[in-house]
């Protein structure tokens, strides 16, 4: 009996294993040794070994265990403590979390959890006053060259911007799509001021992409069968001004993109309500808004794909 209990119960915890399975978890066995001592079980290099002490090139630090883009070279500075140190990060990509002691803050991948290093604030070495103390090893280096300058944005505002990131994700040759809010008045907005209609913003979701991969042509035809562009106030059950549907352009180029698609659409009857306007400074979202669904399961409540090209 003990031996079925206990064999049900493997069963069980192998089968939830397989659901929770993410795309890095195979990366995590290619690590060597000391990489797994450090990502995995929270360890510290030792101060001045590591790779990217000195590194003053321009490019991006990712995340070893899931490539995530954390830092800049443009935050990183010589705090002369032995191990690169950064006083900013790139938004929602790292979590903080305060060490069991209470004395110091770890910081980790947010989309992994992979140990980073850790924050200190405070110390007066920066602007900022912020440094991300962070272990060579937990980072690749991704020098900036013809290839990174190549990634390009764009701005969809489509109701909740859940959906709308959860969709324009799965589009091959996006890199990351960000929940945030635009064209609005206020610096910095608040989910909670942006709801309560204070600040003028739209739920708008910026794409990163690779132009080689995908072109701006696609990602707006996709947007527009995965919204409603007639609804009028709003998106779905999700009625006032910053659910509403726009596009945020940054050039006249992508300006005759959208009008074309819309007059594509109107030509075929639908009485298109998506606006058109210039781009104003995107404020990415709190980190509870990103990747929804990814991490909470379920698929949109309001978006769906309709075949409208
Ligand atoms: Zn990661």
């Amino acid at each position: 009996m003990i031996q079925l209990i206990l064999t049900l119960l493997i069963m069980t915890l192998t089968s939830v294993q397989a659901q929770n399975f993410k795309p890095w978890q195979t990366n995590i066995e290619k690590l060597s040794a000391f990489e797994k001592h450090v990502l995995i079980n929270k360890g510290t290099e030792q101060a001045f070994s590591g790779e990217y002490v000195h590194t003053k090139e321009n490019g991006i630090y990712t995340c070893k265990v899931c490539d995530t883009p954390l830092y800049k070279s443009s935050d990183k500075f010589d705090s002369h403590c032995g191990w690169p140190s950064f006083d900013d990060a790139i938004p929602n990509a790292i979590k903080e979390i305060p060490d069991k002691d209470g004395k110091r803050t770890e910081i980790v991948c947010a989309n992994c959890g992979a140990h980073m290093g850790h924050i200190f604030k405070g110390e007066g070495l920066t602007k900022k006053n912020i440094r991300h103390c962070v272990n060579s090893v937990s980072l690749k280096f991704k020098k900036e060259n013809n290839d990174t300058k190549k990634i390009a944005k764009a701005y969809f505002a489509g109701g909740c911007f859940w959906g709308v990131e959860y969709y324009l994700e799965q589009i091959k040759g996006v890199i990351e799509v960000t929940s945030g809010y635009m064209g609005g008045k206020v610096k910095n907005p608040a989910y909670y001021d942006v709801i309560r209609k204070n600040t003028g913003h739209l739920e708008t979701v910026e794409v990163i992409y690779d132009p080689r991969q995908v072109s701006y042509e696609t990602l707006a035809k996709t947007f527009f069968e995965i919204h409603d562009p007639t609804q009028i106030d709003g998106q779905g059950p999700d009625i006032g001004s910053q659910y509403l549907s726009a596009v945020f352009v940054k050039s006249p180029k992508e300006r005759k993109t959208i009008k074309k698609l819309i007059n594509i659409l109107e030509s075929n009857g639908l009485k298109v309500a998506t606006k058109i306007l210039d781009k104003t400074p995107f404020y990415a979202a709190e980190s509870y808004h990103q990747d929804h669904y990814t991490r909470k399961g379920g698929t949109p409540y309001c978006h769906r794909r309709v075949k409208r090209f």
